[in-house]
């Protein structure tokens, strides 16, 4: 999704580390408590040790909610999450992004146009009031706000499972976008079987599946991927296992099925830095995720030798265009009053995201869980 950043001034582009980092420090000392740096687990080190604190998205947007004071929060990360800490915080914080050009291609691989034509191409074969929309959170506030307004709910990589198994208890299928290999891990450890699935193809008409088809499946999950995950393949863990027949393996489950299927443990961001906490002293553990947290996994484990599981894994593109310069202009500007690269999410998808996100939040909680539905888009809505 083509997003225009305006290129950096030649004061920024020009500076040695040591001049930007001396630009950051003085900016981050004049604005106090007015500004929180939120720093994404895959972020590079020259940004993550500004940061006020580091996390996956949905926590980081959490913590952004939890800090009122904070007129400005700086993510750095990519655009959904900046996104979400905007739907999240109160009306008078202001997100920005440093480098608005940071998008996901995960997330871009959904958007709105394309699931409301899925939904009513769907809506021609099945009754989609059985039908239970789940986004990843790794998608557009736009998306979050579909799936509020159709009774679905929100999901991290932690909690998938608890939210489809919810979902369930709402209908009989689940559309899951954007990442399928989340949606199928997911399903296929609650015991559904690959015959349960099927992709949904968004550039083919009726999803590139017959009608037989939609009718008899659990699971419709978009194809949609994180081009980080999908490239570790279960080749790495054969050539691992070789070379250290003791070590551990474990994977995001943004990874294929294939590939989560030979390692040692899958889960989330979180789930890894707990696992390789609670690996024993002088274990070798390969990583299948993104390289910035596993060398930053390796610097902070003494005592262990974690590695990444492909040794030659590239960064996340877009997460990498944060940088040094990006956060020095920013931040430079707010101290003079000017808001660049503001992330503003309008009152009606927020509404609606908020939804969402509430009903994944009770969900995971053990909350009731809203049974509010936009009246306008949903035919079961109950009055509000
Ligand atoms: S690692 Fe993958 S899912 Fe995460 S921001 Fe990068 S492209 Fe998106």
């Amino acid at each position: 999704m083509l997003r225009l950043q305006t290129p950096l001034p030649d004061r920024y582009r020009n500076a040695s580390p040591d001049e930007l980092d001396a630009m950051i420090a003085a900016a981050k000392e004049a604005l106090g408590e007015r500004v929180f740096i939120l720093g994404h687990h895959y972020q590079r080190d020259e940004v993550m040790k500004w940061a006020d604190a580091r996390g996956d998205s949905y926590r980081l947007s959490v913590l952004a909610q939890e800090r009122p004071d904070a007129d400005y929060i700086v993510f750095c990360g990519v655009h959904f999450m900046a996104e979400s800490a905007d739907v999240l915080t109160a009306d008078h914080q202001v997100v920005v992004l440093p480098d608005l050009n940071a998008g996901c291609s995960m997330a871009d691989m959904a958007d709105l146009d394309e699931v409301v034509e899925a939904w009513e191409a769907l809506s021609d074969v099945i009754d989609t009031d059985r039908l239970v929309p789940i986004t990843y959170m790794n998608s557009s506030a736009a998306l979050k706000a579909f799936v509020g307004r159709h009774g679905g709910a929100v999901c991290t990589s932690t909690n998938a499972r608890e939210i489809l198994e919810w979902a369930f208890t709402q209908g009989d299928k689940v559309l899951f976008f954007p990442d399928q290999h989340l949606g199928r891990n997911t399903g296929i450890a609650m015991g559904y079987r690959h015959e349960d699935m099927a992709v949904w193809n968004p550039r083919q008409e009726l999803g590139g599946i017959d009608e037989d088809q939609v009718r008899a499946v659990t699971f419709l999950l978009w194809k949609g991927h994180c081009s980080v995950h999908q490239r570790f393949q279960p080749a790495h863990v054969e050539a691992f296992r070789a070379a250290h027949p003791d070590g551990i393996v474990v994977a995001h489950p943004e990874c294929s099925h294939d590939l989560c299927s030979v390692a040692d443990q899958v889960g989330s961001t979180d789930f890894i830095i707990r696992a390789v906490a609670a690996a024993p002293e002088g274990s070798t553990i390969a990583i299948g995720t993104e390289i910035h947290l596993v060398n930053r996994l390796a610097a902070e484990s003494p005592g262990k030798t974690v590695v990444s599981l492909d040794p030659l894994v590239c960064p996340c593109s877009t997460m990498f265009r944060i940088d040094g310069p990006h956060l020095a202009w920013v931040l430079e500007n707010l101290v003079e009053g000017r808001v660049v690269n503001q992330i503003a999410v309008d009152p009606d998808t927020t509404e609606w995201a908020k939804v969402a996100l509430q009903r994944m939040l009770d969900i995971t909680q053990g909350n009731p869980v809203s049974e509010v539905r936009d009246p306008a888009t949903d035919s079961r809505a109950l009055p509000v």
